[in-house]
């Protein structure tokens, strides 16, 4: 590694687990391959606290700075500075709030320049930070986005706000996308916020002006393989102008905790366990699914008789910090499935990268959020789908037709309720219980696990490659 040793290298994610945890496995490798390099991460106050709680499983190398940031002023609840915090149709109000961090972000920059002596070589920022581009002009600092989704789904994404396709007169329930008409969107992988989104709408202007500043980084590092997402990193490289780099799968053993306590227990009890025989099931940070959902869901878990971890969020429309109800669940559920000891119901936050590496874990019912699908996939694990939102339909379509590692259970968009009771125990039990299915999944899941593990042997794996030429690509533009 060529860096002098005051290179500085500033990473910001934005305000949600699900980049925060990437960009702090970023962080750890940096720190770690390049021992010379300065790395700081920055994020609001409550995120970074959070962060500092974890203090113990970051490299002690990785300094942590806040940025002062009062949620109230935004209209957002006290300490909600996180998307976890918040309910669906608040996200944009972070999202625009974000925005207010640029004059203390240029400050902190300002003060790494005077304390190193020169500013930041490299300056790394979240899809949502995009005006971090402005200050790295400023202060004359090598750009990158790094998109901590996979191409494909991000790609579809953004190509969605950018045309809002169903919004077309003549449009069925069935249409293609304007920049891919090979890709076909059904209506149903459409959330209900985007249903309604015009031109004007906040989602649609702060989305699209996103997009369009890709354009003017320096380089896109993205948490993928090469070798796993090869349509969707053609599509993206058809997209942007400048360089795209894989340098995934990039997963975090220090993923903050949300919540206090309880993950012990449900090791213990996976211990307890036969091999393969466990179905864990999330829908990440900050989805969950609508009552009716839960019902279904849970008439079929039972009626497969299949063994379960099921970490439950209050369904939509509820404060997610809400206590849990059992009239959200089937009538005595709970204590059905405590007294059978099949199961487990955690409500909160459980420990998810412990549980799919736990041997009892046989598959993974997900919304497909980018980092569930990455920890799924490195440690061996099938999925079965649901995705709720955003990317989450894409990355479920990808892994079923592309990678043949999942199958879709459910999909919920708000507007109509795709699920099944006996959809879902037709498959729970078609990927559990020893079928064909399951095998074929199981097969091919370990070929991408393969595929990721050679991502980073050294000398050949792609993404090491990706990283390489991301130092060199920062390094000539200083010269
Ligand atoms: N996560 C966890 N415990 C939970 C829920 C989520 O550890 O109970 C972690 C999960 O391992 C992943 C992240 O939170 O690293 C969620 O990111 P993802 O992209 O899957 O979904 P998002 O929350 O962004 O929708």
């Amino acid at each position: 590694m060529e860096e002098a040793k005051s290179e500085h290298v500033v990473l910001f994610p934005f305000m949600a687990q699900g980049h925060i945890t990437p960009f702090l496995a970023l962080a750890g490798l940096l720190a770690s391959r390049h021992p010379n390099l300065a790395v700081t991460l920055v994020n609001t106050p409550f995120n970074i606290q959070t962060l500092t709680k974890s203090r113990a499983t970051i490299p002690s190398s990785i300094r942590l700075r806040s940025l002062p940031f009062f949620p109230e002023e935004h209209g957002l609840p006290p300490a909600a500075d996180n998307l976890a915090e918040l309910p669906l149709l608040q996200f944009v109000t972070l999202f625009q709030a974000s925005k207010s961090l640029q004059s203390a972000f240029e400050q902190l920059i300002s003060d790494i320049s005077e304390q190193d002596g020169r500013p930041p070589r490299y300056i790394v920022s979240d899809v949502f930070l995009t005006w971090t581009i402005d200050t790295a002009r400023r202060f004359g600092s090598f750009h990158s986005i790094f998109i901590t989704s996979g191409a494909y789904g991000t790609v579809v994404y953004s190509s969605m706000w950018k045309h809002l396709p169903h919004r077309s007169a003549d449009c069925g329930d069935l249409f293609p996308l304007p920049d891919f008409p090979d890709v076909l969107i059904h209506r149903s992988q459409i959330p209900k916020h985007q249903l309604l989104a015009d031109d004007a709408s906040p989602w649609t202007v702060f989305l699209r002006e996103q997009v369009s500043r890709f354009s003017e980084t320096d380089a896109v590092l993205i948490n993928t393989v090469e070798e796993a997402e090869r349509k969707g990193l053609q599509m993206m490289r058809q997209m942007l102008p400048c360089s795209i780099w894989p340098i995934g799968p990039l997963i975090s053993s220090a993923v903050p905790s949300m919540s206090s306590g309880g993950g012990e227990q449900i090791i213990q009890w996976l211990d307890s366990q036969p091999p393969a025989s466990v179905l864990y099931i999330s829908f990440g940070s900050q989805n969950t699914i609508t009552a009716s959902q839960m019902m279904e869901l849970a008439t079929g878990l039972e009626a497969s008789g299949v063994r379960f971890v099921w970490v439950i969020r209050p369904p939509v429309g509820l404060d997610v910090k809400s206590e849990h109800k059992v009239e959200w669940l089937p009538e005595k559920f709970e204590e059905r499935m405590r007294a059978q000891g099949r199961s487990l119901l955690v409500h909160g936050w459980a420990p998810q990268l412990e549980i799919l590496s736990h041997p009892s874990t046989g598959a993974f019912l997900s919304h497909c959020g980018w980092n569930s699908v990455l920890e799924s996939l490195n440690r061996g694990v099938p999925m079965l789908a649901w995705p709720l939102s955003a990317d989450q339909f894409f990355n479920a379509n990808m892994l079923e037709k592309e990678l043949g590692v999942c199958v879709e259970v459910g999909r919920g968009n708000m507007e109509s309720s795709m699920a099944d009771r006996v959809v879902v125990e037709r498959m729970v039990k078609a990927v559990m219980c020893g079928g064909e299915i399951g095998r074929e999944m199981r097969r091919r899941v370990e070929e991408v696990r393969e595929l990721m593990k050679a991502a980073w042997m050294e000398g050949v794996g792609s993404s090491l490659r990706g990283l390489s030429e991301f130092f060199r690509a920062g390094g000539d533009r200083r010269r």
